[in-house]
């Protein structure tokens, strides 16, 4: 517990949550009122929307952050051959196994041993900085989340600000008396084309 505390915490962790809230404040309460309005109906919708998407990509990145992504069992070895667990199951699969000299003990295939972890690590993607963590065979699963729905939520929050930059240059060419013709307001058959 004290570990997991210690890795939220950590200042990478705590810059990406410091992001995630300024840029769902600003989307939310910037972009959309202006836009469109939060209290209107198509506001609240947009908002849900994207609250939604936020709220799924901070729980995955939460979840990616304490979830440990799973270490060799002390008991693994060449000789392993009545699985019980799920972890044993997925280790009987492999078809070899090596030797880490730095944990000095046996490692199924595609375990790499990380050397900020100072540990190997199963299934190992990568080391990742920003969640302070491995991502390897028990978050792997949330880490993907995280990215598909920052995704998701960063290109709704890119086209609230693109259409309000546009709005806003509406406003100012109508009260310089010039044409201005907004470059995505073209109704949503034809914006869903563009994208
Ligand atoms: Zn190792
Ligand atoms: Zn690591």
């Amino acid at each position: 517990m004290g570990v997991k505390r210690c890795k939220l915490l950590s200042l990478p962790v705590l810059a990406v949550i410091l992001l995630m809230c300024f840029v769902y404040y600003a989307t939310v309460f910037v972009f959309l009122e202006e836009w469109l309005g939060v209290n209107s109906s198509l506001g609240t919708t947009n908002a849900i929307i994207f609250s939604f998407s936020a709220f799924m990509c901070f729980v995955s990145f939460l979840a990616a952050v304490v979830t440990d992504p799973g270490g060799v069992p002390s008991s693994f070895g060449p000789e392993l051959e009545s699985p019980q667990s799920k972890v044993s199951r997925f280790l009987l699969c492999s078809s070899s196994v090596e030797y880490c000299d730095k944990c000095c003990s046996y490692k199924p295939p595609r375990t790499h041993h990380c050397r900020v972890c100072k540990r190997c690590v199963l299934k190992m993607d990568h080391h990742c900085t920003w969640i302070g963590n491995c991502v390897g065979y028990a978050n792997y699963k949330c880490f993907i989340d995280c990215v598909l729905y920052g995704s998701i939520a960063s290109i709704y929050s890119m086209v609230s600000l693109q259409y309000r930059e546009a709005a806003k240059a509406m406003w100012l060419a109508q009260k310089c008396g010039q044409n201005y013709r907004h470059p995505f307001n073209l109704g949503i058959y034809s914006n869903l084309k563009l994208v």
